[in-house]
């Protein structure tokens, strides 16, 4: 996919991918929820490696039928599980944001009852943007996983407007104050980029910070651009740049961070 003369990811066809080799996970095996044909998401970050989101909604109930069949997704998830070496994670992602599923709820637990039957010693993780974190059926669901890996890149409502581009009606407030509720362990997960449409400004790492403080995630997983963007005028941060913000975040916060630096045999053209 070309979004301004760069190359971005293609999305996944298929309700399960991999396993993936994940910079956070080791060896992953992806269940998609998301549409094939096109990308629906409740953001349309600046950075997503599909590009631009076709769709960007809320409330995705009016695209129910271009979403995972459920019965497709534990159809091929049992194959693939008895017929492979176990993955060291079964993990929600994919084309957008799982959660957004209008079965969201009733999909977590089938999973959950396979993963029990078949590979008991397998986690199951989740990678959210966190827009839906606050509606109780989700974070019901979320908590039957084994980790939440939960995105958030601002502290800033201003810079969150730009970077992350959300549906109307979703707010940077909102979205830190269902995090600070959700009354179970969290990762937060933060890219930071530089660049004219990046997030790394003194005044959004300020408000970030403050937000870290209240969320209390058990760790913040932070890392740089790794592949082409649809803004083209974004930067990576080096990893020694992050690891003087960790520094920072660190110092105020108490909170445990993980690098994750840019993988050097990849070419951002
Ligand atoms: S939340 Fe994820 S899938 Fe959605 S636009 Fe952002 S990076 Fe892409």
């Amino acid at each position: 996919m070309k979004e301004n003369g760069r190359q971005c990811l293609p999305l996944k066809t298929s309700v399960i991918y991999g396993p993936v080799h994940s910079r956070r996970l080791g060896e992953s095996l992806g269940i998609n929820l998301s549409p094939t044909g096109r990308k629906i998401c409740s953001f349309n970050c600046v950075y997503c490696h599909y590009g631009w989101s076709a769709v960007v909604v809320h409330n995705s109930s009016q695209y129910e039928n271009e979403f995972a069949d459920p019965d497709e997704v534990y159809r091929s998830l049992e194959e693939f599980l008895k017929e492979n070496q176990p993955p060291d994670y079964i993990t929600f992602s994919g084309n957008g944001e799982p959660t957004t599923h209008p079965q969201f709820d009733n999909i977590v637990s089938e999973v959950v009852k396979i993963r029990d039957r078949l590979v008991p010693d397998i986690k199951i993780t989740i990678l959210s943007n966190s827009t839906t974190s606050g509606n109780p059926r989700i974070s019901d669901a979320l908590r039957k996983l084994d980790l939440r890996f939960m995105k958030l890149d601002c502290g800033d409502e201003r810079t969150f407007l730009r970077f992350n581009r959300p549906a109307a009606g979703i707010t940077l407030s909102g979205i830190i104050n269902d995090l600070a509720s959700m009354n179970m362990p969290i990762v937060v997960q933060t890219l930071m980029a530089d660049g004219a449409g990046g997030n790394f400004n003194d005044r959004n790492l300020i408000c970030y910070i403050e937000a870290i403080s209240r969320i209390k995630p058990e760790s913040v997983q932070l890392y740089s651009l790794d592949r082409p963007t649809p803004d083209g005028s974004l930067r990576s941060l080096s990893k020694e740049q992050l690891g003087s913000i960790a520094e920072i975040i660190v110092a105020e916060t108490e909170v445990e961070i993980e690098i994750f630096g840019r993988r050097p045999q990849i070419a951002e053209s």
